[in-house]
């Protein structure tokens, strides 16, 4: 058995001294609300993504209700989204009071523009695709289905900072709203926090006004100009605003995020040269024409070819002192969305593939020790539970069935 020093957990945040530094410096400023760093951290995130606009609030989830929100998603829409998400984007469609229609996924684990394309009804106002697990979706025939039909587009890009897809970077195209995470354990990250980017300069100062209680001007203008005591309610708003805190640790992040985000292909590149030779597992879905951000590394098992189930593949990996992780429980599995959602779409593929998702560790931090030992983890299950034993000589391979169990 391994000690818990040996531990490799699921996900680790990647704090360097210059993080550190900066929330340390933003304390001692004085000023720790949304601030100068909270403008800073928008002005270079928009330029890193190459955004015309971007609004920093206190979560991804904020940040999608937000753009909903302003854009006037309101009971009576529909807004179509994947089953194959975090509950927080089914949760902040619900939360705007329209109805969240489920489309199926596609061979990439992104939604299927084609299965959203049939659900599209004379309701529905908007598409939320997910990019899964830091794959881009093909945006092309999104926009040109909402530009067929009229419809919104909000990209929740939770694990995309960084992806690139075509040559441009998510958050840049020409969806209405794209919606960052920076939580603890994405790509960049400052603790809990998210952005929001936009080409829509309209879209941008109704999002300003809704983020902060639904005051005219944030308080920045308030205090810092003037002195003026003066401000106005013009709407019913939230408290989604990032806090100079946060925007510190994110500039910080920011300036390594593409070295971060190497870091995590050099490891998924190791994985796949390792899984490819192991017929019991699948390595994850790629584009050609995507730069892959890593954010998840899902290992999909053939459960025909294992004498173990994914539930005993994860237990063999902790026994190993390997944490992993199942990204997602589909939607439709949650009793909650069991009991209030009406499948229009059986989400046939989602489903199938779920009980075979394995998420493996895979973030900066990671040591090539550490990679090695979760490759060797994984090899070791696989030999010791695989319905036959391959055993290659000389160019030729034999193959003999072994008793089931392992
Ligand atoms: C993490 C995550 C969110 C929520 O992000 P927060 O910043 O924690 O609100 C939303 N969608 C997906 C797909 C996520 O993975």
């Amino acid at each position: 058995m391994m000690s818990q020093a040996e531990y490799i957990p699921f996900a680790v945040p990647d704090i360097g001294d210059d993080e550190i530094a900066a929330v340390v410096e933003a304390l001692r400023s004085g000023w720790i609300t949304s601030g100068p760093r909270t403008a800073q951290f928008e002005q270079q995130f928009r330029e890193y993504v190459g955004a015309i606009h971007a609004l920093a609030v206190n979560s991804c989830t904020a940040g999608l209700h937000l753009a909903l929100a302003a854009l006037g998603v309101a009971p009576g829409d529909e807004v179509i989204t994947t089953p194959l998400t975090f509950c927080a984007t089914v949760n902040v469609i619900l939360e705007t009071g329209a109805t969240a229609v489920l489309a199926d996924i596609g061979p990439d684990f992104n939604i299927d523009p084609a299965a959203a394309a049939r659900l599209i009804t004379p309701r529905t106002r908007a598409i939320l695709p997910v990019h899964m697990a830091g794959l881009a979706c093909d945006m092309n025939p999104i926009w040109r289905l909402a530009s067929d039909h009229g419809l919104k587009v909000v990209e929740d890009a939770a694990h995309a900072a960084g992806t690139t897809c075509q040559g441009r970077r998510v958050g840049s195209g020409n969806s209405d709203a794209v919606v960052f995470s920076f939580y603890a354990t994405k790509n960049l990250t400052t603790g809990e926090g998210g952005m929001v980017t936009t080409p829509s300069p309209e879209l941008e100062e109704r999002m300003r006004v809704l983020c902060l209680h639904g005051i005219s001007r944030d308080a920045w203008d308030r205090y810092a100009e003037k002195g003026n005591w003066y401000y106005e309610v013009i709407d019913r708003g939230y408290k989604y605003n990032m806090s100079d805190v946060a925007a510190a640790m994110g500039l910080a992040q920011l300036k390594r995020l593409d070295g971060m985000n190497a870091r995590r292909a050099e490891i998924a590149r190791r994985y796949n040269a390792a899984f490819v030779e192991m017929p019991e597992v699948e390595t994850p879905p790629e584009r050609a024409d995507c730069r892959h951000a890593w954010h998840l590394y899902i290992l999909r098992l053939h459960l025909d070819r294992l004498t173990i189930d994914r539930a005993r593949f994860f237990d063999e990996m902790k026994r190993r002192g390997i944490g992993c992780s199942v990204h997602f429980i589909p939607i439709p599995l949650h009793p909650y969305y069991r009991k209030t959602l009406e499948l229009r779409d059986p989400c046939t593929r989602a489903l199938a593939e779920y009980p075979r998702l394995l998420s493996l560790p895979l973030y900066s931090k990671m040591t090539d020790e550490d990679v090695e030992r979760v490759i060797e983890a994984v090899r070791d299950i696989v030999v010791q539970n695989s319905v036959r034993q391959t055993v290659s000589f000389d160019g030729l391979e034999a193959t003999s069935a072994v008793e089931a169990g392992g």
